[in-house]
């Protein structure tokens, strides 16, 4: 183990470095009394932090609909990230940048909060859904929880309320599945609980367009980007839960996830229940992309 990897990352809070064990927040932030903030999750591949100033664009829209001043501008939150990797020294990473609304009172008036609290953990991230799930494909089920509507808590905006997809992670596990597909409130397919969905029909990229509460996705976006360049036509349009167990291919994308074909809905398989060669073309298309210094801000 080197030095580096022996002591305890560093995290940072409102503009110092703390050790993991000492890095703390007042039990009165309203992030936890009632999940009152915005985050984002960010990987490093080989020292470049992958499209960093989109994931920054993406946290200040959010907090912009929360009405949450963040109190530094978005130039100033790239430096603070940059410092913050570095000072870990990871090369291949994963930060997770949380703003809070800050320490308020017991009820939920964000105008008694004082200062919204800026914390940026960086620390090293298996893919979540196991690395192995990128040659096996992961097994899904449809959530009864349907995805917050775009009238409500919308996922379009990347707050600290995830219960709608907790509760439908929780079913996926009661089910012994790996996650669940969650439907829109009209019962079109809408993502899966941490990552957005794709399929493949007739060698055409399908995925549901953001007006079905989704959030939209950095990874879904260099997706469609990547098939573009690649020639594979792409149509954001509304998918059925029957299209989409009757797709020849269907897979997950995020940055904690990264690329995850979906092998099974339930018992029933996607195409053959492998992954498909149009997921094939992508990802090894997107493992190029992901090191290009061209597409991040280089930490060192
Ligand atoms: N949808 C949800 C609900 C998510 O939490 C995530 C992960 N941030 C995604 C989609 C994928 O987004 P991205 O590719 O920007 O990580």
């Amino acid at each position: 183990m080197s030095a580096q990897e022996a002591r305890e990352p560093l995290v940072y809070i409102n503009g110092e470095l703390y050790p993991k064990s000492e890095a703390k927040v007042s039990v009165f932030d309203h992030g936890l009394l009632y999940g009152d903030g915005v985050f984002e999750g960010i990987r490093v591949y080989n020292g470049i932090i992958f499209k960093l100033r989109e994931h920054i664009d993406r946290l200040y829209r959010s907090a912009k609909v929360l009405r949450l001043n963040i109190p530094m501008d978005p130039e100033k939150m790239v430096e603070e990230v940059v410092r913050t990797v570095r000072a870990n020294g990871f090369r291949d990473a994963y930060i997770r940048l949380v703003v809070t609304r800050g320490v308020g009172d017991l009820g939920l008036d964000p105008r008694k909060c004082g200062r919204p609290n800026v914390i940026i953990i960086v620390e090293h991230l298996e893919p979540i859904l196991g690395s192995g799930m990128r040659e096996k494909g992961i097994t899904v089920i449809f959530s009864s929880t349907r995805r917050d509507p775009v009238h409500a808590t919308s996922h379009e905006v990347k707050s600290l309320n995830y219960l709608n997809s907790i509760l439908a992670k929780i079913e996926a596990i009661e089910a012994g599945a790996d996650d669940a597909i969650m439907l829109d409130s009209r019962g079109f397919v809408a993502e899966a609980t941490g990552a957005n969905v794709f399929i493949v029909k007739n060698g055409t990229l399908i995925t549901p367009p953001v007006t079905t509460g989704i959030l939209p996705g950095i990874t879904r976006a260099v997706v469609i980007e990547i098939a573009g360049k690649l020639g594979i036509p792409v149509q954001e349009r509304d998918i059925t839960p029957v299209e989409f167990m009757t797709a020849d291919e269907a897979f997950v994308t995020g940055t904690g996830a990264e690329l995850v074909p979906i092998g099974f809905v339930g018992k029933v398989p996607i195409g053959d229940g492998r992954p498909g060669p149009v997921f094939r073309r992508i990802l090894e298309e997107f493992n190029r992309y992901k090191t290009d210094p061209r597409n991040g801000v280089p930490a060192f």
